[in-house]
């Protein structure tokens, strides 16, 4: 028995658990065990990664196999932490195609999620860049899927939260890059209709994301910092004179977060006074070369900032709404949270291109995602916000939920019966079970 949480450390259940150190592991347990799910490096919000009955810990089948320069082409076991493919081959000029906000994830859990980065709407979720993949199955059978083979597992695997079997190893193709820094604008944003036009009129740039500040109300509702960026070139080096390792390594974390934080630390007045100093020291650039980490892992400098909410932990709302009326959407969901004093820090705002598979969460549209300490109050502010984003013909993230409740989910998700029949006819049904399908009837 293990206490078992996800990164918003809610809810927390013990559980029994067991670690697969190879794929007869995978086979033997997917043989003989039911109510089970697999678990990555638990970076999922909520309960996803929380089998039923059993979770599978996959963090030892870590083995790097094979990768080819020319193609880019990478196989490596599922268990196979991002960070490591990033120390592996950046300095050898090569940089996955898609990446989170955070490096300490598995290949498992990016694929099992259908992660969406930065460059979602260019480029599309960790999905689009996936050649094939191993999976065990209920029965223990290895099967290989792709594209061509397979194919309807194939895509019912990608952002099919670990329910159709558990990735063993899965093949990708890497992008090449110059260098391990990113050209980065800034864009200030003195409102909601500013940051959604600025992130519009980015859809050709490679990344870019608005960082709203969620405090703000009236007039400046919705103000953002909009970053975008590219892949800085040797030549743009050269030009800025730098003396930085062109293909440079990351600098290790050294700030931590010790202590459970007392829950009086994140009021309403620490809050804005962040957000004022985070905004007013983000204005002053407008053009940078900034290192890949704090560009797109800007939090895993700070080891474990989840306890920063304190002992009940806290969840995070993501939602996608349709480009119809988004402006009208997302402004009456930032006023509520205005308006309730349960704002985070800040918001996260991102252009989507279409999803990969059935249950993947991207569609063509924007996505909002903040974090709230969980109070008694939370759940009800949350489940008015839901019923907005429904009427909008929205949904909300898997892999970042802990409480939406069935007809939420069931309105969101349109190919969900898709999704079941791969599920029956592979056999998961009743024995691929996370805390997160049974609640949500998956
Ligand atoms: C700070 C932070 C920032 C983030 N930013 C983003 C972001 O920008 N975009 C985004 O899309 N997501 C983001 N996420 C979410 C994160 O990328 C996903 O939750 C990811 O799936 C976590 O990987 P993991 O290895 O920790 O998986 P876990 O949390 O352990 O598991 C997640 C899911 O994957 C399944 N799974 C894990 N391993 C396997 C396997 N071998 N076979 C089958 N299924 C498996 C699990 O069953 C579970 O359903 C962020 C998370 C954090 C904490």
């Amino acid at each position: 028995m293990m206490r078992l949480d996800g990164w918003g450390r809610y809810p927390s259940l013990d559980g029994r658990v067991v670690a697969a150190a190879s794929p007869d592991d995978l086979a033997r347990l997917m043989r003989d065990g039911s109510g089970l799910v697999a678990r990555g490096n638990g970076r999922a919000y909520g309960d996803a990664a929380m089998g039923e009955a059993l979770t599978v810990l996959g963090r030892r089948l870590n083995r790097m196999k094979e990768f080819d320069p020319v193609s880019g082409n990478l196989t490596v076991e599922a268990g196979v932490l991002l960070s490591d493919i990033l120390d592996t081959f950046v300095p050898r000029g090569f940089f996955p195609p898609v990446v989170p906000g955070t490096k300490l994830v598995t290949v498992g859990g990016m694929i099992a999620s259908d992660i969406h980065g930065k460059n979602h709407h260019r480029d599309g979720g960790f999905g689009a860049y996936l050649q094939s993949l191993d999976l065990v199955v209920p029965g223990g059978e290895t099967v290989h899927c792709s594209r061509e083979n397979n194919s309807e597992l194939f895509f019912a695997t990608i952002g099919g939260m670990g329910l159709t079997g558990i990735i063993a190893q899965a093949t990708m193709t890497l992008r090449t890059i110059e260098t391990a820094w990113i050209d980065q604008r800034t864009v200030v944003a003195p409102d909601l209709g500013a940051a959604l036009q600025a992130l519009d009129e980015s859809s050709e740039a490679t990344y870019s994301v608005a960082w709203i500040d969620c405090i703000a109300g009236g007039a400046a509702l919705g103000r953002s910092l909009v970053y975008v960026g590219e892949h800085a070139t040797r030549d743009q080096l050269a030009a800025a004179q730098s003396e930085r390792g062109v293909l440079a390594p990351a600098p290790r974390a050294k700030l931590g977060v010790p202590l459970e934080l007392p829950s009086w630390t994140l009021n309403r007045a620490s809050v804005r006074a962040f957000n004022e100093v985070y905004f007013r020291a983000g204005s002053r650039t407008e053009q940078a070369l900034v290192h890949f980490n704090p560009y797109f892992f800007p939090l895993d400098g700070v080891d474990q900032w989840n306890r920063i909410y304190g002992r009940r932990g806290f969840l995070q709302h993501q939602c996608v709404v349709p480009p119809a009326n988004a402006h009208a959407v997302l402004s009456e969901i930032l006023e509520r949270f205005s308006r309730s004093g349960k704002a985070s820090f800040l918001a996260v705002l991102k252009k989507l291109g279409d999803g990969t598979g059935p249950l993947s969460f991207p569609m063509l549209g924007y996505t909002l995602a903040l974090d709230v300490r969980v109070t008694d109050e939370i759940f009800a502010l949350l489940d008015e916000i839901d019923a907005i984003v429904v009427r909008a013909g929205g949904r909300l993230y898997l892999t970042k939920d802990a409480r939406q409740s069935r007809d939420t989910f069931e309105a969101g998700y349109p190919r969900l019966d898709e999704f079941r029949q791969v599920r029956r006819a592979v056999g998961a049904e009743g024995r691929l079970q996370s805390r997160l399908s049974s609640r949500l009837g998956i």
